[in-house]
């Protein structure tokens, strides 16, 4: 029999620290739901003490959450750790995740700490977890560059406390798999009791061996991976989930173990999590990208063709991409629209959110022939976005006008809680226009950061994806929109930022 390979997926703490991916309640919820269908056996659902609104979201999803563990982080201080096992409480499993930073360089320049106090701290954090759960993680921060000897002896002090997961972050992204590897191997055989845990790893990707230094540690001895749907994470991200299951799947000839995980719902995960994020997956991404089975050469179509095997080392329906892309047309009815909602796993909250996500399916039905499912999850998370952020502003209409030789001009009429408005612009561009059109009415102060367009399906009569990110006084948001216009596109996701920017609170985000 195999050994468990626990994934913890930290996609709504870590995840959501990647600049402009802030997440709301119901996202969270949504994301929560579907990292369930697919068995993941942690999830982190955030930083209760950063915020209220954080605080909310952890305990929204311990509330809903039955099939998997749901797991607060904390500071390794009774506030954050009290906060925490609040937001945790009501889940039908729960977890405390506490850390404190061993690097001599995070002791001295941000803790400013000695590491005997460090260690003193631990242990209190450890003891006081306890009081609250059973289930309590500690994480060394800066891991990978602390000294082995303080390491073993900070280890050896929690799980002396009865700590059950110890997971060793390296949160810079700093070390390479051999190395990495080495240390695990070297904490688990110089740490008494070690065996009494479960090793836990978690690595960054600024290196680009996230998922390598992740794999060389479960070689090792890890039984446990913290990853990120789509790699998302602080700065170049985390280990990404989908990597690290299918290789662990892909290659039982050499794990030693294998995950409980439905690989089947990567593809929807990675969808759900890039549309609310507003941050579109790379197509060379391996497992979720949009080229990850598509074959171009000729002698590999001729191969592929002849026998899967020769160019593929999976199939892409197990992890997810559906066969039928084609799926439904302005004569489809509500059933077969909604029938096909949940073979995506999409799950709206109520029957009025189906009824307005199916007019908005026979809007785009009248314009484009081809309803892909790619369309369905773009519509239902334009909807979901609108629904969130109880949306103040909206676009009514917008007319925008090129030519060749003309300076482009745009009119544009927006609701602002309810009452319509309406203004003109000139600009470089039709979209240029418009969100100057937009701006005169709002004038919200914010520099656009980031706009970029995709094609959420092939063909001309694609649907345009949009992402703006938005900066004002430090905070960062990402805008989404689709519509067969891209200007259009451009308008909506433009005003889907300018209400985050209205609904974002302040928070402090942990750097591990
Ligand atoms: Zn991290």
């Amino acid at each position: 029999m195999k050994d468990r390979l626990i994934i913890f997926d930290t996609t709504m703490r870590d995840g959501e620290q990647s600049p402009g991916a802030s997440m709301t309640r119901e996202e969270k919820l949504r994301i929560g739901r579907q990292l369930e269908r697919m068995r993941v056996d942690v999830i982190e659902a955030g930083f209760p003490a950063s915020s209220p609104g954080d605080f909310e979201a952890v305990r929204a999803v311990a509330l809903a959450i039955k099939d998997s563990t749901v797991c607060g982080l904390a500071r390794a201080n009774d506030r954050d750790i009290s906060r925490a096992a609040e937001a945790v409480a009501p889940a039908k499993s729960s977890r405390i995740h506490i850390f404190i930073a061993t690097s001599p360089i995070h002791m001295e320049r941000k803790l400013r700490l000695t590491p005997e106090q460090v260690l003193t701290e631990a242990v209190n954090a450890a003891r006081f977890a306890r009081r609250f759960t059973d289930d309590v993680e500690f994480s060394p921060e800066d891991a990978g560059r602390s000294e082995p000897d303080f390491l073993c002896r900070v280890l050896e002090a929690v799980i002396a406390e009865g700590v059950k997961t110890i997971n060793i972050p390296d949160t810079v992204g700093y070390t390479v798999p051999e190395q990495f590897g080495a240390l695990i191997r070297t904490l688990r055989e110089r740490i008494p009791d070690s065996d009494k845990v479960v090793w836990s790893v978690h690595c960054h990707n600024d290196l680009g061996l996230a998922v390598a230094n992740s794999l060389a540690a479960v070689m090792n001895g890890a039984r446990q991976i913290e990853c990120t749907v789509n790699g998302l994470g602080e700065r170049a991200g985390n280990a990404s989930l989908e990597e690290v299951v299918m290789a662990v799947r892909t290659r039982q000839d050499i794990f030693p173990c294998d995950t409980r995980i439905d690989a089947t719902q990567i593809v929807p995960a990675s969808r759900l999590v890039s549309g609310i994020t507003g941050f579109p997956v790379q197509p060379n991404k391996a497992i979720v990208g949009a080229n990850a089975f598509a074959h171009e050469a000729g002698i590999h179509q001729d191969g592929v063709l002849k026998s899967r095997e020769t160019y593929e080392i999976m199939r892409a329906e197990d992890v997810g991409w559906s066969q039928n892309k084609l799926v439904l047309g302005k004569h489809s009815g509500r059933n077969a629209f909604r029938q096909r909602l949940k073979e995506l796993g999409i799950e709206l909250d109520s029957e009025e959110a189906v009824n307005a996500a199916f007019v908005r399916f026979k809007d785009l039905a009248d314009k484009k022939h081809e309803i892909f499912d790619e369309d369905l999850q773009a519509l239902v998370t334009d909807e979901a976005h609108a629904h969130d952020q109880g949306e103040r502003y909206r676009l009514v209409s917008l007319t925008a006008h090129s030519e060749t030789g003309e300076t482009p001009y745009a009119r544009i009429v927006i609701s602002e809680d309810g009452g319509e408005k309406r203004a003109e612009a000139r600009g470089s561009g039709p979209v240029d226009a418009s969100l100057k059109a937009i701006e005169i009415i709002v004038n919200s102060g914010a520099e656009l950061q980031l706009y970029s367009v995709n094609a959420i399906t092939t063909g001309t009569e694609s649907q345009g994806e949009v992402t703006v990110r938005l900066q004002k006084g430090g905070r960062i948001v990402n805008g989404l929109g689709a519509d067969t216009d891209i200007v259009v596109a451009s308008a909506k996701a433009y005003l889907s930022a300018l209400n985050k920017l209205k609904s974002k609170v302040e928070r402090i985000n942990p750097q591990m």
